[in-house]
C-alpha cells in the first residue's frame, strides 16, 4: 500500500503541484509566513503548533529568497522532526499473551484495524485470538468476524449485551491455552455515558489483571483522521477513562485533516502505531515521519 496521505500537499494549493512552474524565489516575508500560517491551521493542525513550525522556518531566513521547493523542504523537515519522537511500531512484549486492549468512539475504524493488525500478526508468524469486547453493538461483532476468517484469527463473542469484562475474562484463557502470541481485545465506543464506559474499562483491566497482573500490555486508541481538532478531545477524553498507550490514525487516504498528527505529536507526544489509509486488510501502515511530512506540504 501507498502509505502517504493521497490528497493535495498544501503548499500545492498555493503555488501550484509543479515545483517547476514555480521556480521564481519569493521573499520569505511576514505576508509569505502569514499564508503558511494559514496553509498548516487549515490542514487542522492548530494554531499553536502552526505558528511555532512557522516560526522555526523563519529563524534567520526573514527577507531571504527562497524557491518554492526549498519552503516545501523546510517545511517537511519541521514537520518531520516535530513527528519523529513518535512514530514508534507497536511494542512487542516477551509476554505470552501480550494484552493489546483497543479503544476509540464508534465509527473511528477499531473493528477494521484490529483486522489489520491480526492480519499483519499472523504474516510475522504469531498467533493472535481476538475479542468481541463490544457486546452492545451485534453489527460490530459481526464486523470483526468477518475480519477474523479474512486474517484467519480466531474472535471469541459473546451473548448481545452480555459483560464485556467476562468475555475478556474468557479470551485471557483461551489466549493462554492456545499459547497466543497476542490478544486483542475490542471495546464499546459509546461515549455518551463517559461514567459507564469507564467503568466497562476499567473492569476489563481488573479482570484480565487476575490472569496478568501486567496486562493489559498496550491500549491503542484509534482515531479518524477525518475528524480534524476533534481527535484532539478524544485523546483527552480517552486519556482519562483509560490507560492510553499510543495511536493508530485511521482514514488518511484522502483527507486534506492529516495536519492534526502534527498537533497531536505536538500536545501529547503519545507514539502513533500505525496509519490506516484504506479499507482494505493490507492498508495499515507504519507511520513514516518524512513520508508524511512531505505528502502534507506536497
Ligand atoms: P469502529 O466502529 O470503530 O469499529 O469502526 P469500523 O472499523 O467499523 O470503521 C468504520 C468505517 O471506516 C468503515 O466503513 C471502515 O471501512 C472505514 N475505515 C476504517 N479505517 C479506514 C481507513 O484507514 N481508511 C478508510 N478510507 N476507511 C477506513
Amino acid at each position: 500500500p501507498d502509505p502517504s496521505p493521497k490528497k493535495p500537499g498544501l503548499l500545492g494549493r498555493i503555488f501550484g503541484g509543479d515545483a517547476k512552474e514555480a521556480e521564481p524565489r519569493r521573499v520569505l516575508d511576514d505576508a509569505m509566513l502569514e499564508s503558511l500560517e494559514e496553509l498548516l491551521i487549515s490542514s487542522d493542525m492548530g494554531v499553536d503548533t502552526a505558528l511555532r513550525v512557522t516560526a522555526n522556518l523563519a529563524e534567520g531566513r526573514m527577507g531571504r529568497k527562497l524557491s518554492v521547493s526549498e519552503i516545501k523542504s523546510l517545511l517537511a523537515a519541521e514537520i518531520a522532526r516535530i513527528m519523529e519522537p513518535v512514530a514508534k511500531p507497536l511494542p512487542i512484549y516477551p509476554k505470552k499473551p501480550q494484552v493489546v486492549l483497543v479503544v476509540g468512539v464508534n465509527g473511528s475504524g477499531k473493528t477494521t484495524t484490529i483486522g489489520k493488525l491480526a492480519s499483519q500478526f499472523r504474516a510475522a508468524g504469531k498467533q493472535v485470538v481476538i475479542a468481541a469486547g463490544d457486546t452492545f453493538r451485534a453489527a460490530a461483532v459481526e464486523q470483526l468476524q468477518v475480519w477474523g476468517e479474512r486474517a484467519g484469527v480466531p474472535v471469541l463473542t459473546a451473548p448481545e449485551g452480555s459483560d464485556p469484562a467476562s468475555l475478556a475474562f474468557d479470551a485471557m484463557k483461551k489466549a493462554e491455552e492456545d499459547g497466543a502470541d497476542l490478544l486483542m481485545i475490542d471495546t464499546a465506543g459509546r461515549l455518551q455515558n463517559r461514567a459507564d464506559l469507564m467503568e466497562e474499562l476499567a473492569k476489563i483491566v481488573r479482570v484480565i489483571r487476575k490472569r496478568d497482573d501486567t496486562a493489559p500490555h498496550n491500549t491503542l486508541l484509534v482515531l479518524d483522521a477525518t475528524t480534524g481538532q476533534n481527535a484532539l478531545q478524544q485523546v483527552d477524553v480517552f486519556r482519562k477513562i483509560s490507560d492510553v498507550s499510543g495511536l493508530v490514525m485511521t482514514k488518511l487516504d484522502g483527507t486534506a485533516k492529516g495536519g492534526v498528527l502534527v498537533a497531536l505529536a505536538d500536545r501529547f507526544g503519545l507514539p502513533i502505531h500505525a496509519i490506516g489509509v484504506g479499507e482494505q486488510i493490507d492498508d495499515l501502515a507504519p507511520f513514516d515521519p518524512e513520508e508524511f511530512a512531505q505528502a502534507l506540504v506536497g
